[in-house]
């Protein structure tokens, strides 16, 4: 894909605030970040919604959770809390249309989320 930001900052095309990286996996801070810790998930295949998963990944979808908790954990937030969230589409208002696990931690959250 090469219209696709998160793509690019896979491949170092723009720069990315990279924090963790695995076969399946990359991981950057957000550039507009709404808490103290504020990490992007992605996987390195470009899937461009949560509608567009399909079996084959599955294994994928978990090392993006792997991921999180690792990144949680370095971060010193296993204990304290933190927030995971995948938006989907326009009333989720997911901008980015290559899937990303938002991990969100470091304050109180709210619920029900906004
Ligand atoms: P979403 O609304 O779920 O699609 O989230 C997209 C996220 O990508 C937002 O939180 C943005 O702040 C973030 N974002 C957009 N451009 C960049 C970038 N170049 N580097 C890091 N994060 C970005
Ligand atoms: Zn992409």
């Amino acid at each position: 894909m090469t219209d696709c930001l998160f793509c690019k900052i896979r491949d170092r095309e723009i720069p990315g605030d990279i924090v963790y990286e695995n076969n399946h996996v990359l991981a950057f801070n957000d550039i507009n970040s709404v808490a103290p810790t504020h990490i992007l998930i992605i996987p390195k295949e470009h899937i461009p919604t949560l509608n567009d998963l399909e079996e084959n990944h599955t294994q994928t979808m978990g090392e993006l959770f792997l991921a999180a908790k690792a990144i949680a954990s370095k971060e010193g937030l296993s204990d304290s809390g933190y927030r995971t969230i995948f938006n989907c589409n326009e009333d989720a208002q997911q901008t980015v249309f290559h899937i990303h696990l938002h991990l969100i931690g470091g304050r109180k959250m709210t619920w029900p989320p906004g």
